[in-house]
This record gives C-alpha cells, sequence and structure tokens, in this order.
C-alpha cells in the first residue's frame, strides 16, 4: 500500500489501543477493506520485526503492507 492509500486510510479510522510495536484502529465508518472490499472491523499494524498478537475470537484476516509494516484487516 503505497502512501496517500495509507494516509487516507488511517485518517479515516479511529485510533484504539498501542501495545509494544502494534497499534490498532476501529473502522467506525464502514471502510472497505482494499483486500477484499467488504467493510473490516479493525486495522492492526504491526510495526516492530517480529510481533505476537493473542486473538480473543476466530477472524478472517486480510493483509497489507506499508513501509515495512504489515497491516491486519480483521473481519469478524
Ligand atoms: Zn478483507
Amino acid at each position: 500500500m503505497d502512501d496517500a492509500a495509507y494516509n487516507e486510510l488511517v485518517s479515516s479510522l479511529t485510533p484504539y489501543e498501542e501495545a509494544g510495536g502494534v497499534k490498532t484502529y476501529t473502522n467506525t465508518v464502514s471502510l472497505a477493506c482494499p483486500a477484499c472490499e467488504e467493510p473490516f472491523d479493525d486495522l492492526v499494524v504491526c510495526r516492530d520485526e517480529f510481533d505476537s498478537l493473542e486473538l480473543s475470537k476466530v477472524m478472517d484476516l486480510c493483509v497489507s503492507t506499508h513501509d515495512g509494516n504489515v497491516l491486519l484487516f480483521t473481519h469478524q
């Protein structure tokens, strides 16, 4: 994902949580996922070389990258 698309995406989302290298944004405006074009629930940005996620639910994930960071789009 390029800078323009990433910045536009993040500016429309609500920051939810930041822990270690992982930052989560909530999609309160039903933006479409860039991978599958269905609205996603949260965007998870993983900025460290290695991160672990503890998922509390089973969810579908779509994945992209921006500037070396992994972007996860969650769908419940
Ligand atoms: Zn998706």
